[in-house]
């Protein structure tokens, strides 16, 4: 007599099971990165319809907040390079679908499609903005100005990236006080959210309350606060429940990994999406996200992708959830 193989989860219906702690938030906005962060680092470029039906997917899985693509100039990031056939695309898809624009020529085009959810990408380090932006931190942000007084005359709001915010390859741990210098500078230009980015992934949670408090400290309330963290050295969750024990409430995550595939060299490590929902859920945090949906949505863009997600949790759940779709 054989035992049979035991359930992959410890419930029927591939949840978790709910144990709320003490001195969280009751519920979290996902901001959903991967249309966009995702998919800008895959090295598949993938038809513009597999892209609106993967933002409807993920919004009829109960994400609200979906950036949707960038603005950037074509030949710079090509996997994007379909915006202006995208946009129309998603009219009528019931959720903010906020979209990354590098300059004012970025916003003119943005605008013209009707978005008002626009994203600036910000360095908090010299060498980063260098790399990135051909720029210095001052010149990216003196570029950044006009186009968020522009997005805000036109009734829109502006999100702002700040990236390298506690470790960056060529010079290694970043000041607290830069990060806050860069980040506040944002806020005063008419920014309306600040998302933390540990864009190589080595933040732990310490340095993640001393940076949000640090914040707090020069002015820019955790209302104001997003973080945005990879999984590289395998801590996103637990800097995630270092900020959320702080009080913040929006968190970015990338569907099934994207952006993160171990298989690819331009592997960044996205928070995956179904990670972060399992460990919110599990804490008893709303997020109005169908795990089960989500999960079938990161299966289906996979095939597209022609390789497995690298989220943990998409690969535990695979096959197992009730709403698998084809
Ligand atoms: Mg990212």
């Amino acid at each position: 007599m054989t035992t049979p193989a035991p359930a992959t989860t410890p419930t029927p219906h591939g949840l978790p099971m709910v144990v709320p702690a003490a001195g969280l938030p009751p519920r979290v906005r996902i901001h959903e990165v991967g249309p966009r962060d995702g998919l800008q680092n895959e090295k598949t470029v993938v038809p513009v319809a597999v892209k609106a039906e993967f933002i409807r997917r993920l919004v009829a899985a109960g994400l609200t907040t979906v950036e949707a693509t960038s603005f950037v100039h074509p030949s710079w990031v090509p996997q994007l390079a379909d915006a202006e056939q995208l946009m129309p695309l998603l009219d009528g898809v019931p959720a903010e679908l906020p979209v990354l624009v590098p300059n004012q020529r970025g916003l003119a085009r943005a605008l013209a499609l009707g978005a008002r959810r626009i994203a600036v990408f910000a360095s908090a380090t010299e060498s980063f903005a260098r790399a990135n932006l051909n720029r210095s931190v001052d010149e990216a942000l003196a570029m950044f100005a006009p186009v968020v007084e522009e997005a805000r005359a036109a009734g829109g709001t502006v999100r702002g990236y700040l990236s390298m915010c506690f470790g960056d390859p060529w010079e290694g741990a970043v000041p607290v006080d830069q990060v806050v210098r860069v980040g506040r500078r944002l806020i005063d230009m008419g920014c309306s959210e600040l998302s933390l980015g540990d864009t190589i992934g080595v933040a732990t949670p310490g340095h993640v309350r001393e940076l949000l408090t640090a914040l707090n400290a020069a002015g820019v309330p955790t209302e104001a606060l997003a973080v945005h963290f990879h999984d590289t050295y395998g801590q996103a969750l637990a800097n995630t429940l270092a900020a959320l024990q702080h009080g913040v409430t929006t968190v970015d995550a990338s569907a099934g990994g994207l952006g993160g595939c171990p298989y690819a060299k331009s592997a960044t490590g996205n928070l995956a999406t179904e990670d972060l929902v399992w460990m919110l859920h599990g804490l008893g945090v709303e997020t109005g996200v169908d795990l089960g949906r989500l999960v079938a949505t990161s299966v289906w863009l996979a095939d597209h992708l022609g390789r497995p997600s690298p989220s943990r949790t998409v690969r535990a759940l695979a096959g197992t959830t009730s709403h698998q779709e084809q």
